[in-house]
């Protein structure tokens, strides 16, 4: 009899999750071992800003499975412990607990880490970042509603933390260094519309403003802007990015340029080793470039797309990227990442935030945008897949179905 082959994840995440089980669900009988430093088993981050922040989402419900499906399905977890070192020659892995383990084959799922504020008095009580569990806990612990929360970095974390804690009773102000907000993912139009829909819902936006240094005793009471005026504040939560977890991968001598580069099959340069989920980067077809992404949805489909390739069943791993946020009453979400266009065309309302601004290039969708109109949206994800030729005033006419337009 052969022995079993060992298949060893390392980072308890959503992609790394997501390769545990598709390796069962597609039948692999050899051994899984999962290894998280967090003392969590893999669960949603979506929630953390929204929901989990509220209070209304309870914690254990951010877990994508229960512990008794780990254990039904004799997948090893093993929690609170890192990885220190990838050994190639051995095929093995240390872990901090001072032991190893051998793999067959391995797969790389350490996702990103918050991008550290520079400025003094970070470290004092009441400044938070937003990117785990424990992050979201924490601030939960410290709540004292009425005071005024200062959020650094207008992007999606720091422009769902803002919607959630003036939710929670606070003043809250968003200090952006870039003249618009959330410039990586969105276009100028939206930017826009977002600035106008934050500022409606009592919001402060300072554009072009960074933090010179956070100021307190032990606790924060304010922070000095780059423009040197001071705002008094309870509370700071610092969402400017995220850097992705590759020192492991560049140790062992992977090839790493934003993130661990990998195949359309999720292969790094070793044939053993995988990555997927936010710390991978990978060609994508459609776009029609390498991409690091950071998403939920990227995270399940490229674990499953690895978990398939790590049992030599992979097919070539290439979606129209896909995003979604939750801001006060407004469900943002956006397809493709449109960077050239040379026509727009707005479905709906945006006065009324419920719209689709499409992005065209030679009549071809290259990239959507929308507030609340989840339906259309879907619907423009199929047409930008079919590469379907669409008019711009087919787009903007309420009396046309956008499934109609599929069809024609
Ligand atoms: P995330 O998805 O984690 O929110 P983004 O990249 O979408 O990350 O957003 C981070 C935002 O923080 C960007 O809009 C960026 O311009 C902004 N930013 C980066 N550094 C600073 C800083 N020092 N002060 C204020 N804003 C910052």
């Amino acid at each position: 009899m052969f022995a079993k082959e060992t298949f060893v994840i390392i980072g308890a995440s959503q992609a790394g999750g997501w390769i545990a089980k598709t390796l069962r669900n597609e039948g692999f009988q050899g051994n899984i071992t999962l290894v998280g430093e967090e003392p969590y088993l893999p669960y949603e981050r979506p929630p953390l800003s929204k929901g989990a922040l509220l209070g209304e989402v309870n914690l254990e419900s951010t877990y994508f499975w229960p512990e008794g499906s780990y254990l039904e399905e004799k997948i090893d977890v093993i929690l609170k412990t890192r990885v220190t070192a990838i050994d190639r020659a051995e095929k093995s892995v240390e872990l901090d607990n001072g032991t190893t383990l051998n793999w067959d084959k391995l797969a790389i799922t350490t996702g990103t880490r918050v991008r550290p504020l520079d400025a003094a008095g970070v470290e004092l009580e009441g400044v938070h970042y937003l990117r785990t569990l424990d992050d979201t806990l924490k601030i939960r612990e410290e709540l004292s509603p009425g005071g005024t929360a200062l959020i650094v970095g207008g992007g999606w974390i720091g422009l769902e933390c803002a919607a959630t804690l003036t939710k929670l009773g606070y003043e809250t102000i968003v200090v952006e260094y870039a003249d618009r907000l959330c410039s990586r993912a969105v276009t100028p139009e939206i930017s826009n519309w977002m600035l106008h829909y934050h500022q409606s819902n009592g919001v402060r936006i300072l554009l072009n403003t960074g933090v010179k240094s956070i100021n307190g005793g032990d606790h924060v009471e304010s922070a000095t802007l780059s423009d040197g005026t001071e705002v008094n504040c309870s509370k700071v939560v610092i969402g400017i990015g995220v850097i992705p977890n590759t020192e492991l991968a560049e140790q062992a001598g992977l090839a790493v340029e934003n993130g661990i580069l990998v195949d359309e099959l999720c292969q790094t340069n070793d044939p053993n080793i995988f990555a997927a989920g936010d710390v991978s980067n990978h060609p994508n077809n459609i776009i029609g470039k390498r991409l690091r992404l950071e998403s939920w949805e990227n995270a399940m489909n490229q674990g499953i797309a690895t978990g398939k390739s790590m049992l030599g069943k992979g097919t070539a791993y290439n979606e129209i990227p896909w995003f979604w946020s939750d801001q006060f009453e407004a469900n943002i979400q956006m397809i493709g990442l449109p960077e050239e266009w040379n026509e727009t065309a707005t479905r709906g309302d945006k006065g009324k935030n419920e719209f689709v601004e499409f992005y065209l290039k030679n009549k071809l969708i290259v990239g959507a945008i929308s507030v609340n109109s989840t339906r259309d949206l879907r619907m423009a994800k199929r047409l930008m897949q079919a590469q379907k030729e669409v008019a711009k005033h087919d787009l903007e006419n309420p009396e046309i179905k956008i499934q109609a337009l599929l069809k024609s």
